[in-house]
């Protein structure tokens, strides 16, 4: 059988054709970092591999690692770890299954990567033998009810929905952003007993290296991430101390950890924890929109997004020509909630 090594269909047709499956899917991630030398290599091997097995999703391969979310047949699941575990490279990976499914990925996409989290900081600022001490989520709850300082290793957008109670929240958008300002929020404390957070564990592991050799002396981070944590505590009964919902960067955009809602619609304040990316394609800024607003503004992050939007395609292609309308997305990776006391 022949396999293309890159995608070729539209997205309506890779939806369609996704929606036409007469089989269950499952979303799993994992990460490592190890070196690898010939990532071309393992690119095309594992897309050629994974494409048989019709597995979807996002992975990055770099010389210091990789870092996949995939969503794969249900039935595909045992023949894929097995095939994977061949490499004695990953035959340790941890793999973490989603806690709500959905339609998380349309296509398989293996990029090559210079980092696996494009944090941009110079290599002698960590060291990947050194990292955080892994707590499980018993050791987690446990420090946090004896007082330590708790971060979340995420983009400002990801705490908003969801986040770890009494946790810093780092006011940023970009990961190349996250780590000085991680060390700037946490000055004063480097004897202090540090948790850290993220999504899946990844970013902690350099995050939390990079504080090491700034050096903080207690810094430990929570193995798995909160996609771990979530299940972990369901699985034990434990209560919660992550409250609301998991940004995740896939279709699904998040997965409620428990129902809180600790954030606000961006346009008229309400109680909201609905991502969204403004459907005018020029803008495609991320916000968060209410049910009411998404009919009131079609969707859109602004009445400016929603009037062009009303334009017919040769109007539109006028004024983006002209550079007559500068939109949200234009400018700026988020859209700023009106309130923000949820940290102040
Ligand atoms: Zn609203
Ligand atoms: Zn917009």
């Amino acid at each position: 059988m022949k396999v293309e090594l890159f995608n070729k269909k539209n997205k309506k047709d890779l939806v369609s054709q996704l929606r036409s499956e007469s089989f269950d899917r499952i979303t799993i991630s994992f990460y490592k970092y190890i070196n690898i030398d010939n990532i071309e290599i393992l690119r095309d091997y594992l897309y050629f591999k994974w494409t048989k097995l019709k597995v979807l999703g996002r992975v990055y391969i770099a010389n210091e690692g990789i870092n996949a979310q995939l969503s794969l047949p249900k039935h595909n699941l045992d023949p894929f770890l097995k095939q994977l575990k061949q490499n004695e490279d990953f035959n340790d990976l941890k793999i973490k299954k989603a806690l709500i499914e959905g339609e998380s990925f349309y296509k398989l996409n293996i990029k090559i990567k210079n980092e696996i989290v494009a944090y941009k900081i110079p290599k002698n600022e960590y060291d990947m033998n050194i990292v955080g001490k892994h707590f499980d989520y018993k050791d987690f709850n446990d420090a946090i009810d004896d007082g330590a300082t708790v971060i979340d290793i995420r983009n400002y957008y990801e705490g908003e929905v969801g986040r770890f109670q009494n946790a810093i929240v780092p006011d940023i958008d970009r990961s190349e952003d996250l780590l000085p300002e991680i060390k700037k929020l946490l000055k004063g404390k480097e004897s202090k007993q540090i948790l850290m957070y993220c999504t899946g564990g990844i970013r902690c592991e350099k995050a939390s290296s990079y504080l090491i050799k700034n050096g903080f002396k207690n810094v430990n981070q929570l193995d798995g991430g909160i996609i771990k944590y979530a299940n972990d505590i369901k699985k034990n009964k434990v209560k919660s101390k992550f409250l609301g919902k998991n940004f995740v960067f896939d279709n699904r955009l998040g997965e409620n950890i428990t129902n809180d809602i600790i954030s606000n619609c961006h346009q008229c304040n309400k109680l909201s924890n609905s991502h969204k990316n403004c459907n005018n394609s020029s803008c495609h800024i991320l916000f968060i929109q209410c049910d009411n607003c998404e009919i009131k503004y079609r969707g859109s992050c602004s009445e400016k997004c929603m009037n062009f939007n009303k334009l017919d395609e040769q109007d539109q292609k006028k004024f983006l020509k002209n550079k007559e309308v500068i939109f949200n997305g234009t400018n700026s990776d988020r859209l700023r909630p009106k309130i923000n006391n949820i940290f102040k």
